[in-house]
């Protein structure tokens, strides 16, 4: 008897994580993502993700980021019905992420055909505020550490994987005539210099391993978060600049936030506007005070009453349009947090192109920014890029542009070695995903040196693997 695994996205790239799992007689769908970025990799959410008479009995996700999850409202779209697995704290926070993803669909379509910017006509929605609807009635929230039965011969039971709230490692145990087998997909995994979350549990045993390399080929550095946060906040505030921190509004907005109250409790800055200009994010932040399970031991807002000693003292949200607006206009020095993270839409693009030509701002970046998008482009600054295009218009490079690599949300490749080691009985078959391709081939390396006895796949494009 053997197990396959169809890898339909998050193959050579990091976004669409969809895998297709047959057991014998069931199938699951591990994650079912949207590609995200460059237009030529968006794209393939248009394709047909499944023949037409695949059969999946259910969907279990790793985590509520778009990329893992937002492709539900698309399969349901296409007439697909049946149970989602996650955790609780995914339960939570798919409703936002869903919503807001078809809120954003609707926009791109109404701008497409209002501008003509579209090989379509009419431009279409990939999904409706319906097709979400219909999503959530469909969601089965789980604890963690719990196995439960999906067939008679398969289980499936959610570890911490520390990266955000809900984030889920997935162990699978299967029947087998010849004994059972488990077989683990790591999803995306924190690691355990957070301030706010909890470090990924270990995994004791599993036969087959499927694991993220989004940082297979780096090392974060070992910084002191907070003062080095303190340090380019400082600078731009003397310069009375603005401090822009595109984030993802699940995740890094909660950490970033806790960040700046410590650096004005350890007197490092001074206490200034701090504006939260996402309405995700400020929903996302609640989310995170109601999930005290997922936090890191002792910080303070994991019990009730510490909320107090976690926001920053000038916090403010700001939740309509025109509000985001006048924070564009208003002077430093202050502290903007806004999404998308890889400036792949949203509000953010307003605020750099308010702050991007003043050289007294800085943008600050803090989390994974993935070949193709803008993020990345400004990071990088190519060929000695002095201009980026926003809204159809070349806006001057002049702010600082920074990054802090120690706040990513994701582990670094000594992280997820360090969470692989810690196993009492190793796989002995390992498939890298979630990566670039050179992140994958160097984890892959990694891997190979740490189980030298195991089989060590990259899968760099899609495909089948089979199993046991
Ligand atoms: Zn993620």
């Amino acid at each position: 008897m053997t197990f396959t695994m169809d890898f339909l996205g998050a193959a050579g790239g990091v976004t669409g994580s969809r895998t297709l799992v047959k057991f014998d007689g069931y199938s699951v769908l591990v994650d079912c993502g949207l590609f995200q970025g460059p237009k030529e990799i968006r794209q393939k959410n248009w394709e047909q993700m499944l023949p037409p008479a695949t059969n999946v009995n259910a969907v279990v996700l790793t985590h509520a980021h778009l990329d893992h999850s937002g492709y539900l409202p698309r399969f349901f779209r296409q007439g697909w019905r049946g149970p989602i697995y996650c955790s609780e704290g995914t339960a939570a926070l798919l409703p936002v992420m869903l919503r807001d993803a078809a809120y954003l669909e609707a926009e791109f379509a109404h701008y497409a055909n209002k501008t003509g910017y579209s090989n379509h006509k009419p431009a279409l929605p990939l999904f409706t505020e319906d097709d979400v609807e219909m999503v959530l009635q469909h969601i089965v929230p789980q604890k963690r550490s719990v196995w439960i039965q999906l067939a008679p011969d398969v289980s499936v039971r959610f570890e911490s994987a520390g990266h955000i709230i809900g984030a889920s490692s997935l162990q699978f145990a299967l029947v087998h005539k010849n004994g059972s087998r488990i077989l683990t997909f790591s999803g995306d995994l924190g690691h355990d210099r957070s301030l706010t979350m909890r470090p990924p549990e270990p995994i004791t045993e599993t036969d087959a391993l499927v694991l993220e390399s989004t940082y297979g080929d780096r090392l974060h550095p070992r910084n002191h978060v907070v003062r080095e946060f303190s340090a380019i906040a400082k600078r731009t505030f003397e310069r009375k600049g603005v401090l822009v921190i595109p984030a993802f509004a699940v995740g890094r907005a909660q950490e970033i936030l806790y960040i700046i109250r410590k650096s004005e409790d350890d007197g490092l800055i001074p206490k200034v506007p701090v504006i939260l200009d996402s309405p995700m994010s400020s929903f996302a932040t609640k989310v995170f005070f109601d999930h005290p399970e997922d936090h890191h031991e002792g910080c303070p807002f994991s019990v009730k009453d510490g909320q107090d000693c976690y926001l920053p003292a000038g916090f403010q949200t700001v939740t309509t349009s025109d509000e985001s607006m006048l924070a564009c206009m208003t002077e430093g020095p202050m502290v903007v947090i806004s999404a998308a993270g890889m400036l792949n839409g949203g509000r953010i693009l307003h605020h750099l192109k308010a702050r991007l030509p003043h050289p007294e701002n800085t943008i600050l970046f803090c989390g994974f920014q993935a070949e193709g998008t803008k993020g990345r482009t400004l990071q990088e600054r190519p060929n000695g890029l002095d201009k980026l295009r926003i809204h159809h218009k070349e806006i001057s490079i002049e702010a600082e542009i920074a990054t802090m690599e120690s706040l990513s949300a994701h582990g670094d490749w000594q992280d997820i070695c360090g969470w692989v080691k810690r196993m009492t009985k190793p796989p002995s078959q390992v498939i890298i995903n979630h990566g670039d391709p050179l992140a994958m081939e160097a984890m892959a390396q990694h891997v190979k040196e740490l189980l030298p006895k195991a089989t060590v796949t990259p899968m760099l494009a899609p495909g089948r693997m089979t199993l046991f």
